[in-house]
Order: C-alpha cells, then structure tokens, then sequence
C-alpha cells in the first residue's frame, strides 16, 4: 500500500492543501478562501473539508494517510498546539492541533509557514542531498527557516529564523517590529518598493520609465516593474536596484558568515527576477562573505518549489 501524507499551507488569504506520496510529489492539491471569523473550530471545519474532498477526487481513503501537517502564518507552540499568534491573521491562542487531531484521528504537527517552506525546499527543492540549508523569503516582509544537520531548527520557544530583523542599518528605518534598521525594512519587497518611489520623485526620477510602467500610478510600482525598468536601462530603476541587492548582500553575507550552510536558497516573490537578482548578489557577497578565499563556500540559489514548498514541508514534518 503506498503511503500519503497530507500537508496544509494556512494563509492569510487562502488555506492550501494536498496530498504529498513518499517521493514529495503533490498528487492533488486545492485551495479555498481563508475565513477567520468563526475562529479556531472554523478554520479547522474548513480544512476538513477541502482534505475531504481531495481525498475524494484521488480516491485516495483515510487509512492511506500517514500523518497530517499544517504551517501556519505565526507561532506554532509544537509543545501544547497552540497558534499563539498569527499577525496577519489578527488570531492568538488558536488550538488547532487539538482540533485537527480530533478530526484526523492521525499524528498531527505543526510548525510557521516559512519553516515549513524551508523544510521542503530542503527535502524536494533545492537543498536537496544536502546536510544543512538556509532558506530567505523576500516577500512582503523577510522570513526564513533553517535546516542544520538534517533538522529544522526552531529554537527554544519556536520563533528562530526571524532573517528579517536584524539590524543593517543603525538608527535606519522603522521596522514594524519596533526597531529600527532591520534587515527587512531594506531588503524586502516593500523595501524595494520604498526605495523606488522615493527615487522615483527626485528630479532625475520625474523621467524614469516607472512612471509609464505603472500607468503614472505610484501604488501599482512592484518589484517586478523595478527589476523590469531597470532590465531596461532607466537609470533611476538601475541605481535603486544596485542600492537594493548592496543591501540584500550585507544581509546574506552575515547569515553566512554565522551558518556557513552548504545552500542559501532565496525564495518570495523577489526572486522572481532570478538571475537579474542572482547574478549581481552572488559577486557583492563573494567580495564580503569572511571565507571568501575558503574553498569550499555556500552556494546562494533561487528557490525551486515556488507555492508548492509550503505544502510539502508541512506534509512531512516530524511529529
Ligand atoms: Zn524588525
């Protein structure tokens, strides 16, 4: 009998779920809208559901299925199954192991979304056959997950791999976590994006071909058009992508210099400019990184499983 094991991606705008085999192949996934006013006990109605009805389209039965593994957009206490808390989600103290198990009557684990997605880049993306991999989500803001020695690491109280909030920048921009500087203020999407329109009302910036690329409207400027103008040679879209990776550099340069891992995969929607990103990032922190004349270094690599990590992961968590 083959072996499944289901894993659910819970979002701030959708919840994700399919059914992964033994090779971390998705079968079957699908997705339906995240509703969070009916709480804990609708959150986890809703996950039955859609399980439910996956399973039905496979023909896939209950006994098939191993285990069940969910990420989640905040902190997941593995020790009592607690959601304590989930920003985006405006939750806190969420018991939606206790309930999943109750449904599943199955082995039920839990971990944050982007140690979720970390751990399956590891397993069936790019860290692939490696021993230690750090995975850094430039999206909206900067997460991260952590493999050393083949494990997850979580910490102590399950909110290590926080790569956004370390400071860059001394007595630099606010960061929503209260300091100022941080890494992520700089280095993800909306600090790109904060960059771009502040450049983009300079002088020179007032002729940039932004401007046309967003139809004149500066809420439609997104990394994607950043990267594309300056693919395109505008000189205001060039020189805040070059200010961008210097800062995207310093950042991955110190996670380096601490881990030393074999692979840093970058993943989130920033990525998405690949070698535009990878390319110029690689050689600033081949000039910075402490074993730049070592022989063997990290290699930095743009993530592989894009939407998919996050249900993988979460399937094959260890209890
Ligand atoms: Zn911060």
């Amino acid at each position: 009998m083959v072996i499944y094991c289901v894993g659910i991606d819970l979002g701030g705008t959708t919840i994700k779920a399919g059914i992964v085999d033994e090779d971390y192949r998705i079968v079957k996934s699908g997705a339906v809208p995240t509703v969070t006013d009916r709480g804990a006990q609708g959150l986890v109605g809703d996950m039955k559901e859609l399980v439910s009805s996956l399973l039905e389209e496979t023909g896939i039965s209950m006994e098939e299925i191993a285990s069940v593994g969910l990420g989640v957009p905040g902190t997941a206490n593995k020790k009592t199954g607690v959601m304590e808390y989930a920003n985006n989600l405006n939750m806190k103290d969420e018991p939606l192991i206790p309930l999943l198990k109750r449904y599943f009557k199955k082995p039920v684990s839990f971990t944050n979304d982007a140690n979720a997605a970390a751990w399956g880049e590891y397993l069936a993306g790019c860290g692939k056959g490696y021993a230690s991999m750090v995975m850094v989500t430039l999206g909206t803001g900067i997460g991260g997950g952590m493999i050393l020695d083949g494990k997850l690491y979580e910490g102590c109280n399950f909110a290590a791999g926080e790569f956004g909030h370390f400071v860059i920048q001394y007595d630099g921009e606010i960061c929503n976590c209260g300091r100022r500087g941080c890494f992520e203020t700089y280095a993800s999407a909306t600090g790109l994006r904060r960059m771009a329109l502040k450049a983009m009302k300079e002088e020179e910036g007032r002729r940039s071909l932004l401007w046309s690329l967003c139809g004149q409207d500066e809420d439609k400027v997104d990394g994607q058009k950043i990267f594309e103008a300056a693919r395109r040679g505008d000189l205001t879209a060039e020189s805040v992508v070059e200010r961008y990776l210097y800062y995207l550099s310093v950042g991955i340069t110190d996670i380096i210099n601490i881990f030393q891992p074999e692979v840093l995969c970058i993943g989130g929607g920033v990525s998405r400019a690949k070698d535009q990103l990878l390319e110029p990032l690689k050689r600033l922190v081949d000039q910075q990184v402490y074993t730049r004349d070592s022989a063997v270094k990290t290699e930095i690599v743009i993530a592989s499983l894009g939407n998919d990590a996050g249900i993988i992961g979460a399937a094959m968590l260890d209890d």
